[in-house]
């Protein structure tokens, strides 16, 4: 009998996991012995008129007639690469994501590993300075600065550093890194982990061994501690010395952060303290680099993996300890596509794999905080800044009085002024980048508006371009106003660039660093900004919010804030939470050495109560409070929501769409029992955004249970209807934002 004739059900098949927007998982008849074909291995197959890899979960058998089964065209692994553990986690979170699962495993995959490539990469050469080098007197290099800094940074390194570190460090590091080899002061080497003699720590303050203690001697069993400490309490020292008794038992530790920018302080300050290889995971890699990182952690040959997001995926099989640094930072949820969040998918991981986590935060997140309170985690405070270094004074001047040049007070310039004179350094800190975000024409009030978008295109002076923030869009700044074609147009309000101009004029004798986006777009930019701004080499740093994560720069003495208040009416439920986040992170950038800092924090609206209660009280106040109104208004995380989002070239078109989607909706039985309410369609905050316009519909429920029963019909109906083929739309669970 011939396969085509054959009933269906009656062949085993491969299961397979393809990268398409599809949720479901497709069979194909295995090549060679069924048995060969273990989950997480990889294979190629034909999917419509192209081929794919995609990753094996299973083998079964097949509810499609046989005559439409193709064949696997090739098995790409002999070895599955992943593990059965990483599987399981991502089929999970495929699960509890709504999220088409070969596109979740695309997403855990390194780069080459999506593509048919068998790569063996060939490890990279790595750096070090020769004796030479450790030895070059300081004036040697004063004519070729970058070599300078390269020899220091490698000097300064406990191991011979990759080039995926040299770039993160310097994007300008090759030339530069030929010279110093041809001088003899620095050499190629393979690293040598054998030879590491680790410093030793810290004597760890009570707290921190308190903390530290309850962590390792939990190591085997799923145990969440919220490392509540503020900014230079000392958290890293702990994580440190965890890890440190995780490594002597020749295990893994797994590190998460929201920002590349901040890996190569921490990977330094690993690699110094623990006597094992340390990968980096992140962005600004290369994909071999990547792929050999990868493959360190999942032969176990790295101790440490210190990684961004995507990190979370990495199969390591000793893993023994995951920390989640800067736990609040939504950085850590994807936006697009696949949308988790690495900090809740550890938690899930460390549960299923019954281990110590870790989440360290200055500013912890309201979920985080509930769980704390509620006894699902563990709660540790840090109170005291480790070291010698002091809590800065917090001031609040009014925005609205005395505010001379463009929004600056006068009592902060008065101030900056002390401390440049002492040597100091000073952060200007507005969360707005270009030179203003209005151009109005003084005679008619018109703005210059974005087409494309419902939003004020921004003045870059520098570029003599308006910008849309929102999709990019730019066009020269206009002379003319549009509407009535008055000649003056007057430039509302400041951001970064004008900071920048007004600042460079007023201190003339100080060297003024622009932290943001635009100056830092270039690959490996914002690390030599960084370096730049540690050193001293500049004394007075404006910037966004990139400044406010983690940097240790400790001769910054006073910060300024300006309009810290935008949070205060933002369109997003979370606003206010991320306003006195980023107030209390950008504050801990002053005094973290032995001078005492000052945070100087101008708003428009000194009175209003929360504002008061975050400078007055602190950060558990003001998050209690915060909770309390979250409670009261029902909203996570007392209340599990999901959004769906959807956007479309017509006015009304996603309107339209999830009203039939919300009709739709309403008659499963958990909306009917209002067990999950199903609110809009409403247009999103900024309804039209890149010349499409866009609306949500979101559910809410008190329990997580039926809010993904509903999710579960949702997602293949959704795949099914021919109406959702006009739209763009996608699932968002536990959004981040609404935005
Ligand atoms: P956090 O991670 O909370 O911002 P860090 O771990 O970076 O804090 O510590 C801040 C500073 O204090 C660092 O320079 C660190 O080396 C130092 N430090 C931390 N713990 C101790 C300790 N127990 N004794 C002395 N110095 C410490
Ligand atoms: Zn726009």
């Amino acid at each position: 009998m011939s396969a085509d004739s054959l009933p269906a059900g009656s062949l085993a098949v491969v299961k397979v996991a393809v990268a398409v927007p599809l949720s479901r998982v497709f069979d194909y008849l295995p090549l060679g012995q069924l048995k060969n074909y273990q989950p997480g291995a990889r294979v190629l197959v034909s999917f419509g008129p192209g081929k794919k890899v995609g990753v094996v979960l299973g083998t079964g058998v097949s509810e499609l007639a046989p005559a439409r089964l193709k064949p696997v065209l090739q098995l790409l692994d002999t070895e599955p690469v992943l593990s059965e553990e990483i599987v399981q986690l991502v089929e999970w979170a495929s699960g509890y994501y709504h999220h088409p699962v070969g596109e979740c495993f695309a997403a855990a995959l390194p780069g080459l590993l999506r593509k048919n490539s068998n790569a063996k990469p060939v490890p990279p050469c790595c750096y070090q300075a020769t004796e030479q080098g450790k030895e070059a007197e300081a004036d040697m290099l004063s004519r070729a600065p970058v070599q300078k800094r390269l020899l220091q940074f490698l000097t300064s390194s406990a191991l011979a550093v990759t080039e995926g570190e040299c770039q993160l460090f310097d994007p300008r590091w090759s030339a530069p890194m030929k010279e110093l080899l041809k001088k003899g002061l620095a050499e190629k080497v393979w690293p040598d982990y054998s030879t590491l003699k680790p410093k030793a720590g810290f004597k760890l303050n009570s707290e921190q061994e308190a903390a530290a203690t309850a962590a390792a001697d939990r190591l085997g069993s799923y145990y969440p501690v919220l490392l509540y400490g503020i900014t230079g309490s000392g958290k890293t020292e702990v994580y440190i010395d965890v890890a440190r008794k995780v490594i002597e038992r020749g295990q893994q530790v797994l590190l998460l952060l929201p920002e590349i920018g901040l890996t190569l302080q921490l990977l330094a300050r690993f690699r110094s303290a623990l006597a094992c290889q340390v990968v980096a995971m992140h962005s600004a890699m290369n994909d071999t680099e990547r792929l050999l990182a990868w493959q360190a952690a999942a032969s176990g040959d790295a101790g440490v993996v210190i990684g961004t997001r995507s990190a979370i995926f990495t199969p390591m099989p000793g893993l023994a300890l995951i920390v989640v640094d800067e736990e609040h930072d939504g950085s850590l949820k994807q936006q697009d596509g696949f949308r988790y969040h690495a900090r809740d998918l550890a938690l899930v991981r460390a549960r299923r794999l019954k281990l110590p986590i870790l989440l360290g935060s200055a500013t912890p997140s309201l979920e985080s905080l509930r769980n704390a309170k509620r006894g699902n985690f563990h709660l540790h405070r840090l109170t005291a800044r480790a070291g010698p270094a002091n809590e800065p004074q917090m001031i609040l001047v009014d925005g609205r009085t005395g505010a001379g040049e463009q929004g600056l007070s006068q009592r902060l310039l008065t101030m900056m002024q002390e401390v440049l004179g002492r040597g100091e350094q000073v952060i200007v800190f507005i969360n707005r980048r270009g030179y203003s975000p209005v151009l109005m024409c003084e005679v008619c009030s018109s703005i210059a508006d974005c087409e494309n978008c419902d939003a004020h295109m921004t003045v870059h002076a520098r570029s003599g371009r308006l910008r849309c923030h929102h999709c990019g869009a730019e066009r020269r700044v206009p002379v003319q106003c549009k509407v009535c074609e008055g000649t003056k147009l007057i430039r509302v309000g400041a951001g970064t660039e004008r900071v920048d101009e007004v600042l460079s004029e007023k201190f003339p004798d100080y060297k003024l660093l622009r932290i943001d986006r635009d100056s830092t777009s270039r690959k490996g930019e914002l690390q030599r900004h960084l370096q730049m701004a540690a050193s001293g080499e500049a004394q007075i740093l404006v910037g966004t919010q990139m400044l406010a994560k983690g940097h240790d720069f400790p001769n910054v003495t006073l910060v300024g804030i300006m309009d810290a208040d935008r949070g205060l009416f933002g369109a997003d439920f979370r606003s206010i939470e991320q306003m006195g986040q980023l107030i209390v992170q950008v504050a801990g950038r002053a005094g973290r050495a032995r001078k005492k800092g000052t945070v100087l924090i101008q708003s428009q609206n000194t009175e209003h109560p929360l504002l008061h209660k975050l400078l007055d009280e602190g950060y558990s106040e003001f998050a209690a409070q915060l909770l309390e109104e979250r409670e009261h208004a029902g909203w996570p995380p007392f209340a599990y929501v999901a959004l769906l989002r959807a956007d479309t070239k017509e006015t009304s078109g996603a309107q339209n769409y999830l009203r039939q989607i919300a009709e739709l909706a309403g008659s499963i039985p958990v909306a009917q029992s209002s067990e999950v309410l199903v609110l809009g369609p409403a247009h999103a905050p900024m309804e039209r955004l890149a010349g499409r316009y866009r609306a949500q519909l979101l559910f809410v429920a008190a329990a997580r249970k039926p809010l993904h029963q509903l999710l579960a019909w949702l997602r293949p109906t959704l795949e099914k209807l021919p109406s959702s083929r006009k739209v763009r739309w996608s699932i968002d669970v536990d959004p981040h934002d609404m935005l």
